[in-house]
């Protein structure tokens, strides 16, 4: 193992020893529609007429669960485009049905660029919205849209997508009302290293100030279908001292995200050894990383993730959004 990846190793063994943790989820994606069009986005439609379009009513989102329903489940993950015309009063009524219908299970909805989206449109502010999306059962945030913070480089690949200050603005607001978030980096495409190094500082200052991020999570850009066909997919080791130097940067992260949507089985269980100590959850209809041309499963049952995770001889941990223990190594703790 090269010496980067030992050093993240240590640093991630000195907090997690060999725990890594997975959760039974189901993700839910509401619409595809969005007034953004990341140019590395191969998910959006422009509006509702072009091919493959979708906005999903609060029923057939209800619907949606029911169908990813299992005993267990403990998150449903809800994230969509920044759809043109729906109102605040939407995800309000997603939010308070499905709390309704899962009373035990954890909300994790709206990344920061959706919820500066939805404020703007009702006219309000990310504190006013976040406050009545909360109202709702709104758990915590996920961690997309951080991209890569780099002015220059977002105007390549993002342009219309607000800015990493204001990204970093949301999440500091949402844990000021004790919303936690998850925080994301994607790599891979039109960025420099030092780019990544720059993003990894912004994420670990606003740590130091507010400790509200649960994890940060290390996409691998899928360049398939998106205007970066032409870009070849970053290898695999490359991908690993991404996620190596996540690890010895963040030294105020507890969990280190490798996501096996993006990074494919193989590499999810490499990087349990760069520093990552979470393989995410089980999924379940995953659309986004797929228009880009992943090649995983769309769901994979918890069995699956937990002997992947024992091959690398490690122990799995299941847990909730928060990070608390369900199961160790199969042993079930009660956290409800
Ligand atoms: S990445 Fe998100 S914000 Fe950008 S176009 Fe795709 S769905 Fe919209």
């Amino acid at each position: 193992m090269p010496g980067l990846g030992r050093l993240a190793d240590q640093a991630n063994r000195a907090r997690n020893g060999d725990r890594v943790y997975y959760i039974n989820n189901v993700h839910l994606n509401y619409t595809n529609i969005c007034v953004n069009s990341c140019r590395f986005c191969a998910y959006n439609r422009k509006n509702a007429l072009e091919p493959g379009a979708f906005f999903l009513s609060v029923e057939q989102v209800l619907a949606k669960a029911r169908a990813g329903w299992r005993e267990g489940v403990r998150e449903f993950h809800i994230v969509g485009g920044c759809h043109p015309d729906a109102p605040l009063e939407y995800y309000e009524e997603m939010l308070s049905a499905l709390a309704g219908e899962y009373p035990g299970v954890h909300l994790q909805a709206f990344t920061a660029v959706e919820v500066e989206h939805l404020a703007a449109k009702a006219g309000l502010t990310v504190a006013e919205t976040l406050t009545r999306l909360k109202a709702c059962g709104l758990g915590s945030l996920p961690g997309g849209g951080g991209e890569i913070f780099n002015p220059a480089v977002r105007n390549k690949i993002c342009p219309k997508k607000i800015s990493g200050e204001r990204f970093l603005e949301v999440m500091r607001t949402a844990h000021s009302l004790g919303i936690p978030t998850n925080v994301t980096m994607l790599f891979g495409h039109v960025e420099s290293r030092a780019d990544r190094v720059d993003h990894l500082l912004g994420v670990r200052a606003l740590q130091d100030e507010t400790g509200g991020f649960n994890s940060f999570i290390p996409l691998l850009f899928h360049p398939e279908n998106t205007e970066f066909g032409h870009i070849s997919k970053t290898g695999g080791l490359e991908a690993l001292k991404t996620f190596a130097v996540s690890r010895l940067v963040l030294d105020n992260f507890d969990h280190i995200k490798a996501f096996w949507i993006m990074l494919g089985l193989p590499l999810t269980q490499m990087a349990l050894f760069f520093g990552a100590d979470d393989v995410n959850g089980t999924v379940h209809e995953e659309k986004i990383t797929h228009e880009a041309g992943a090649g995983t499963p769309q769901y994979l049952p918890a069995g699956k993730l937990v002997r992947l995770i024992r091959e690398a001889g490690r122990t799995p941990v299941e847990r909730d959004t928060l990070y608390r223990p369900v199961s160790v190594d199969g042993r079930r703790r009660e956290t409800r």
